[in-house]
């Protein structure tokens, strides 16, 4: 295991909202209670961590239970681990081994305000997803161009980036979103931003299955985001992180 480095400070959270899950103190506890597929649990034993953050024990269990979240919690407190986990343990066999094309192709949507971001989470993502075979594309206008051929998209499992860059892919008629069945936004605040939020709302359309998931995750949420997320989220739990001796 790599050096975990020191222990995560303590959060206090708060979660509202109907039916709320039990939040997992422990990663053990999160496997017996979902049955985490053992690569995934393999992997993740590689960073080390002796427990969950706070926004981990609540956050992952809501999105394991297919429920909507709205998420807010400090830089620095997991938050990229508190989607990754529960997509991955969603996803299933890679669309590319698949003998029939149903329940297949692009099955989650990670979207991030820069490029910057999105790369980091793609990273984030490989390190978790190794060992099995999903297609996992950090988007960008050469990943895009390839995309166009439909034998390369209906190959992938995962896709990372920037809402622009979708929105252009899914406006030339080049990406099929119609079997998504998780968006997540990282860094939400900005994303919906008025300025940016007609891109969000094209994208949300274009996920088109009825069991779509989406979740919505921050440092901050200003009132005018909160609101917008709220409206665009299905009777979300909305979660909340602080720290604890501020
Ligand atoms: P955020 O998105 O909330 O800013 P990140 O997901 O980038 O936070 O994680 C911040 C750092 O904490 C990263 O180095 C990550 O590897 C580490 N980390 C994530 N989960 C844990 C954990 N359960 N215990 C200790 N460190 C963790
Ligand atoms: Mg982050």
């Amino acid at each position: 295991a790599e050096d975990a480095g020191p222990p995560m400070p303590r959060h206090k959270v708060t979660a509202k909202g109907s039916n709320v899950p039990a939040a997992a103190e422990t990663f053990e506890e999160l496997r017996k209670r979902y049955d985490i597929p053992s690569h995934l649990m393999a992997n993740l034993a590689q960073y080390g961590y002796s427990r969950p953050t706070g926004i981990q024990s609540h956050g992952i269990p809501i999105l394991l239970e297919s429920r909507d979240i709205a998420a807010i919690s400090p830089t620095g407190t997991g938050k990229t681990l508190s989607y990754l986990i529960p997509v991955m343990a969603a996803l299933g066999a890679p669309s590319a081994s698949s003998k029939t094309q149903t329940g297949t192709g692009v099955r989650a949507v990670i979207l991030a305000p820069t490029r910057e971001l999105a790369h980091q989470i793609h990273n984030e993502c490989l390190k978790l997803a190794q060992g099995r075979k999903w297609r996992i594309v950090l988007f960008s206008k050469a990943t895009a161009a390839t995309l166009a051929d439909k034998n390369v998209r209906d190959k992938v499992d995962i896709i990372i980036s920037t809402p622009l860059r979708l929105v252009a892919a899914i406006q030339g008629g080049n990406l099929e979103l119609a079997n998504v069945r998780h968006l997540i936004l990282d860094e939400a605040d900005r994303m919906l931003d008025p300025e940016f939020l007609s891109q969000i709302e094209e994208i949300v359309a274009a996920c088109s299955h009825e069991g779509l998931q989406k979740a919505v995750f921050s440092a901050t949420l200003p009132a005018g985001a909160e609101k917008v997320a709220m409206q665009m989220l299905n009777n979300p739990i909305r979660v909340v992180v602080g720290l604890k001796d501020t």
